[in-house]
């Protein structure tokens, strides 16, 4: 069954309509990369120790949950190119990805649950659930009910970076996915190498080139300034090209782009 769910979201990415720029041909993402992991897992636990009790378990989604099924996908190479070449705003195409691109990546999400509920199975999008919520916590500061990231770390698709973000094989310029099921699936191996193997400084102490891309300086060594990046994804740079770019949700990606993780694992 996994085959044939991984056949399944690499047709949607493959094929839908809502995975092209305006007017052309040329998808925003590439095929995507998927795992699953065992709704069970004592990682799903953790979660609501570290990022918070308000962390949802997959069986708090859905009752009788069995597994979590995760897809990355990664932004498309002319995309990132574009974005590595900014210094100050992210690019027409980056901003495009953002913000289309996650409509599309919701799409992905309704389509799966209605595929999986059209064979019998009960399914849920956890970020499209009614429980699902935003918010800013005393000590977690920003964050959600369910996080893409940890859920696709439980499924072994990346590790964490000091930036933030999600090293996967694909790089770290991706948007994330995931549905809860009661379909019981054999889950995907977890990186062995620890939490934040695939970042070269948390490896061995070397690049911190993420810091020097980030114009409002929100990444140091000692991590990443979740509050200055919001204000400025979410403030500066929708005021200064929202409007022009014709989008809601720019992004920003710099950090993500003409970085040694950008489309790989680095090998130092
Ligand atoms: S640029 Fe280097 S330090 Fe920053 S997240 Fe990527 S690998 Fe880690
Ligand atoms: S997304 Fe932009 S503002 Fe946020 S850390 Fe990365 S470069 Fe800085």
């Amino acid at each position: 069954m996994w085959e044939t769910i991984r056949a399944e979201i690499s047709h949607f990415v493959g094929e839908n309509w809502e995975n092209r720029f305006p007017n052309s041909n040329e998808p925003y993402f590439d095929d995507a990369l998927i795992g699953f992991a065992a709704a069970g897992d004592p990682l799903f636990r953790e979660y609501k120790r570290i990022i918070g009790d308000f962390h949802q378990l997959p069986d708090e989604i859905l009752n009788g949950a069995a597994t979590v099924i995760c897809w990355v996908l990664p932004v498309s190479r002319a995309t990132r190119v574009s974005n590595r070449h900014q210094e100050r705003w992210p690019s027409l195409e980056w901003s495009l990805t953002r913000n289309n691109g996650e409509n599309f990546n919701t799409a992905l999400r309704r389509h799966m649950v209605e595929w999986l509920e059209d064979r019998g199975h009960r399914a849920v999008a956890p970020q499209l659930a009614p429980g699902w919520r935003q918010l800013d916590d005393p000590s977690a500061g920003i964050a959600s009910s369910w996080s893409e990231r940890h859920a696709a770390y439980a499924a072994g698709l990346g590790t964490f970076s000091l930036n933030d973000g999600l090293i996967t094989a694909r790089g770290i310029a991706h948007r994330l996915g995931s549905v809860v099921t009661d379909l019981p699936l054999p889950p995907t191996s977890q990186n062995a190498g620890g939490y934040r193997s695939n970042c070269l400084y948390h490896r061995d102490g070397s690049c911190g080139i993420c810091i020097s891309r980030c114009p409002v300086g929100a990444i140091s060594r000692q991590g990443h300034d979740k509050e200055t990046c919001r204000g400025y994804v979410y403030g500066a740079v929708p005021e200064a090209v929202g409007e022009l770019y014709g989008v809601a949700q720019t992004g920003c990606g710099l950090c993500q782009t003409r970085v040694p993780c950008e489309e790989r694992i680095p090998s130092g």
